[in-house]
C-alpha cells in the first residue's frame, strides 16, 4: 500500500514539476512510469528525457494514446471491417453477374456480412480466416471465377497478416520480445480455468533481478536494457513452448508453467537462476567484463478455484522471502526452505 501511495505522490509531484495539469491522463502516465507497470512507456519517456524533449500537453496525449488506450487496435479493426465489407460486396456482385451456381457460398458471404457489426480483433481474425477458406473452396470448384476469387482471397490474406501483426504488437514487450502484462493476465485466466477443468497442476514463477538499480547506476540505462534482453533470452531457453514467459514489470519476469508440479517448477526456477548467474555481462565495444547478474525467484502453485490474484500473491511472497534471505535464490511456498 505504501508503495502505491509513493508512486501516486511521485506522479503528482512530477506533473507539478513539468507544469502539467493534474488530469487523469497525465496521472496515468506518470503513475505508470513510476510503478514500472508499463515497461514500454518507461522506455519511451526515458528516451524523451535523454533527448531533452519537453513533456508538452500534446506529447502527453500522444503517450496516453499509445500506451493507455486501445485506439490503435480499434482503428485497425474498424479499417479491416470496412475493407472486408467492400470485398464482400464485390464478391456478391461478382456471383450475381456471373450467375454461378454457388448458392452456399453466397449465403455464407451474406452471413459473414451480418457478423461484421462491431467485431473485436479476435472475432475479426476468425471471420477473415473463414472467408478466406470459403473463398478458396469455391475458387477450386469453379473455373470461371477462379481468377477474380483468387484476387479477393489474396486481399483477405493480406488483411489477415495486418491483423495478426497488430495483435502480436498488442501483446508483446518491445524491449525483450517476451509477452507483456496484458497477455499474462489473459494467459493466467485461461490456464487457471484449464487447471480447474482438467485437474492438471499449474505453477507460477515470479522473478526479479537483484540490485538492478545499482547496475543501472554503475553502467547506464542502455547497458541495463541489454541485460534485460539477455535475461529474457535466458529465461526463454530454460522453458518449454507450452510455458509462457512475460515481462511483468521493469526488471520483473513471470513464467506460467501449465501442467507442471511444484517440485518440477522449482527445478525450472533453479535452472533459470543458475543460467542467469553463469552469464558474464560483457561490454563488447570496450571489451570489458561488467560482472554477473543474479535474480531471485518465488514459486507458487495454483489451488484450483481460487482467484488468480492469490496465486500471484503467493509467488510474490516467495520472491520477497528470497530477497530478504540474501537474493540469488529460489523460494517456493510449502517447501519452507530455500536454495542458493
Ligand atoms: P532488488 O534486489 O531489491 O530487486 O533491488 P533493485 O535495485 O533491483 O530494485 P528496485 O525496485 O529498487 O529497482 C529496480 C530498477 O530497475 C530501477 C530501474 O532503474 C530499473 N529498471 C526498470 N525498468 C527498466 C528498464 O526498462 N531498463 C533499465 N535499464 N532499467 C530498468
Ligand atoms: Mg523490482
Ligand atoms: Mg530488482
Amino acid at each position: 500500500m505504501d508503495e502505491v501511495s509513493g508512486w501516486a505522490d511521485r506522479a503528482m509531484k512530477r506533473m507539478a514539476d513539468e507544469s502539467l495539469l493534474p488530469n487523469p491522463h497525465n496521472f496515468a502516465i506518470w503513475y505508470g512510469y513510476y510503478s514500472g507497470e508499463v515497461p514500454d512507456l518507461i522506455r519511451a519517456i526515458d528516451l524523451d528525457i535523454a533527448a531533452s524533449k519537453p513533456f508538452t500537453p500534446a506529447r502527453m496525449e500522444e503517450l496516453y494514446g499509445k500506451f493507455f488506450s486501445f485506439d490503435r487496435e480499434q482503428k485497425a479493426v474498424l479499417q479491416a471491417g470496412m475493407r472486408i465489407q467492400d470485398a464482400l460486396g464485390q464478391l456478391l456482385e461478382l456471383l450475381r453477374s456471373s450467375g454461378a451456381g454457388t448458392d452456399r457460398y453466397g449465403k455464407a458471404l451474406q452471413q459473414f456480412g451480418d457478423r461484421l457489426e462491431l467485431p473485436g480483433l479476435e472475432q475479426l481474425r476468425s471471420l477473415v480466416d473463414a472467408i478466406a477458406s470459403e473463398t478458396k473452396l469455391v475458387a477450386q470448384q469453379n473455373q470461371r471465377l477462379q481468377d477474380q476469387l483468387h484476387l479477393s482471397g489474396a486481399q483477405m490474406e493480406e488483411l489477415k497478416r495486418n491483423l495478426d501483426s497488430v495483435r502480436q504488437e498488442a501483446i508483446t514487450d518491445s524491449l525483450t520480445g517476451l509477452f507483456n502484462r496484458r497477455k499474462f493476465d489473459d494467459s493466467l485466466q485461461d490456464a487457471a480455468m484449464r487447471s480447474v477443468q482438467t485437474g492438471s497442476p499449474l505453477c507460477l514463477l515470479m522473478t526479479d533481478i537483484d540490485h538492478f538499480k545499482k547496475f543501472n547506476d554503475n553502467y547506464g540505462h542502455t547497458i541495463g536494457d541489454h541485460v534485460l534482453a539477455l535475461v529474457a533470452r535466458t529465461v526463454k531457453e530454460c522453458i518449454r513452448s507450452s510455458d509462457t514467459a512475460v515481462r511483468y514489470g521493469g526488471e520483473e519476469f513471470a513464467v506460467l508453467l501449465p501442467g507442471v508440479r511444484i517440485s518440477d517448477a522449482v527445478r525450472v526456477a533453479e535452472q533459470i537462476r543458475t543460467a542467469v548467474a553463469s552469464k558474464r555481462v560483457v561490454n563488447r565495444s570496450k571489451n570489458i567484463t561488467l560482472g554477473t547478474i543474479t535474480l531471485s525467484v518465488g514459486v507458487a502453485r495454483y489451488v484450483p478455484g481460487e482467484p488468480v490474484g492469490e496465486l500471484i500473491r503467493r509467488a510474490d511472497a516467495g520472491l520477497y522471502a528470497a530477497k530478504r534471505t540474501g537474493r540469488n535464490r529460489v523460494v517456493a511456498e510449502d517447501s519452507g526452505g530455500s536454495s542458493t
